[in-house]
């Protein structure tokens, strides 16, 4: 998708601070973090939305919440709890159309759910 922020990071044409990169997945730090720390972590397919995806997609985003999972251990933030996000549709607060996951914590989660 040319004119997706996400995969043009994933290229490498848009600079961001990634954690985590493989054949699959790619992690960066939110340009406006909400939490102490505040990660996306998305597949380097692009996937416009839960909404879009394909039963093809299953492993893939069962990869992307393994990868979470140890994301959050490296950013010691597993024991405090951490938050994970996937807006889904402009009306949930979804900005970027390439399928994402927010990874938050390192601090007290006050933020309610809806
Ligand atoms: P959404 O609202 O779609 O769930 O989340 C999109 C997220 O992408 C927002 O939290 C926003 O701060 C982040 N974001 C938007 N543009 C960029 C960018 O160019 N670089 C990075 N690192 N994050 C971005
Ligand atoms: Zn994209």
């Amino acid at each position: 998708m040319t004119d997706c922020i996400f995969c043009k990071i994933i290229s490498g044409e848009i600079p961001s601070t990634n954690v985590y990169r493989d054949d699959q997945v790619t992690a960066f730090r939110d340009i406006n973090p909400a939490a102490p720390t505040h990660i996306l972590i998305v597949p380097n397919k692009h996937i416009d939305s839960v909404n879009m995806m394909i039963a093809d997609d299953e492993p893939l985003i069962g990869h992307l919440f393994f990868v979470t999972k140890e994301l959050a251990a490296k950013e010691g933030i597993s024991e405090g709890g951490y938050r994970l996000i996937a807006n889904t549709g402009a009306g949930a607060g979804q900005t970027v159309f390439h399928i994402h996951l927010h990874l938050l914590g390192g601090g007290p989660m006050k933020h309610p759910m809806g």
